[in-house]
């Protein structure tokens, strides 16, 4: 079996592979993640610090593998991945902070959420990752430091940055409609 002969990263991009060129047909569980509570309130130095308990309390058991134990959600499987025409701000599932802009959002092909940028940079924070002897950069939210994702340098230019990002990560609060399309 020539799986068995490949190494730990390969089966991973093999495996990857499995789950590009997805469906364009949203798929029956791509709900929204539930809608937590009221955004929290930073402390002093400006993060958001909870027990493990309380984010137990606070998230569903998918949304605190992903965003306390850096997991990652099946490609094609999250509520965000697709690229839509919707105006907005995706903000952090675990304490409610801004990330991103829909208007930075783009068509990777991947089945993940994938955005050009942050709002703003202090909004993200980066950490090597070296897991599945892999160097990647890791981002978390930076005021409550929960796991978001992946960002990598093949993105589209000008910045040529892909944040590759969970859906479970994020929740999305549509804009506000505008005057001309709240008429129609
Ligand atoms: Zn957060």
């Amino acid at each position: 079996m020539i799986l068995l002969r490949l190494s730990a990263p390969a089966l991973f991009f093999f495996f990857a592979l499995l789950f590009t060129g997805c469906n364009q047909s949203p798929s029956p569980s791509a709900t929204p993640p539930p809608n937590p509570a009221a955004p929290l309130t930073p402390g002093p130095d400006g993060k958001v610090h909870l027990s493990e308990a309380e984010w137990r309390t606070r998230l569903s058991p998918e949304q605190f593998h992903i965003l306390r134990e850096a997991g990652t959600e099946r490609a094609c499987s999250g509520a965000y991945w697709q690229k839509d025409d919707k105006e907005g701000l995706y903000h952090c599932a675990a304490c409610g902070f801004a990330l991103f802009d829909a208007a930075s959002k783009f068509d990777s092909g991947t089945g993940w959420p994938s955005f050009t940028g942050p709002i703003s940079p202090d909004r993200i924070l980066n950490r090597v990752d070296t897991s599945f002897n892999m160097v990647r950069t890791e981002n978390l939210c930076s005021r409550c430091e929960s796991h978001l994702g992946h960002s990598f340098e093949d993105g589209p230019p000008p910045a040529g940055t892909r944040y590759c990002m969970n859906s479970l990560a994020l929740r999305f609060e549509p804009a506000p409609l505008k005057p001309d399309k709240a008429t129609k």
